[in-house]
């Protein structure tokens, strides 16, 4: 992660993505990690499947052969759309992993630059990914549905089961080896979030607000 102040505790990082980035940068690395997580068996198109796959340089895409699709390695992820590039999206997964009660997204975003919306929704996007994989595993189903009830829907309550799955995540994988990429994969298997659907509730808008006329609903752009 060049270029970016280190975080104060010991680095959970997967050993692999290290390498890739101090063999490609950054940037390139970061794609890299995601990319062989993603299709450890070679590229696949990811809406027909298939492997005739080719690398458009120009628009730095995949290219599919078959069905004429074109796609990066988060299309259809919980990245999905996102102006943030890779490597801070991994920066982040790894702060919020070392910290012991949250990385706040004001933090965040004086480290990946950028407005603070930004920050908060890839925070959210990151919990997200955290909590489907929670309950792919079906480890809080129900915890989850309590949570989500009917206080679900109060002002300033209304992103608890989300805090509550990273703090679970958390719990479930800190001090495991495969911290890192486990949560690197849980990104991967998401479904996308859009911003609209995050921010629904009233009272769940995030704090604060950076000033400029409208946009702050624009599904997955921020
Ligand atoms: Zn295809």
């Amino acid at each position: 992660m060049t270029g970016i102040a280190a975080p104060p505790l010991p680095s959970l990082v997967d050993p692999r993505l290290d390498e890739l980035v101090g063999n490609l940068g950054p940037a390139a690395g970061a794609t890299a990690y995601l990319e062989e997580l993603r299709w450890p068996d070679g590229v696949t198109c990811v809406r027909c499947t298939s492997l005739r796959v080719g690398f458009i340089k120009t628009r730095l895409k995949y290219g599919c052969r078959d069905c004429g699709y074109q796609f990066r390695v988060t299309a259809g992820t919980v990245l999905h759309d996102s102006h943030v590039p890779a490597y801070k999206w991994l920066l982040a997964v790894q702060l919020m992993l070392e910290s012991v009660n949250g990385f706040p997204a004001n933090r965040l975003y004086a480290l990946i630059g950028g407005s603070y919306k930004t920050s908060w929704f890839v925070e959210h996007r990151v919990r997200a990914a955290m909590a489907q994989a929670l309950l792919d595993d079906r480890v809080i189903t129900v915890a989850l549905e309590q949570v989500s009830g009917s206080a679900y829907h109060r002002p300033g309550v209304a992103h608890l089961p989300a805090y509550w799955a990273e703090t679970r995540w958390r719990l479930d994988h800190i001090g495991t080896k495969d911290a890192y990429r486990a949560t690197a994969l849980a990104l991967l298997a998401a479904d996308p979030v859009s911003y609209r659907k995050l921010t629904r509730h009233p009272g769940s808008l995030p704090r604060p607000l950076p000033p400029g006329p409208g946009g702050e609903e624009r599904g997955c752009s921020p």
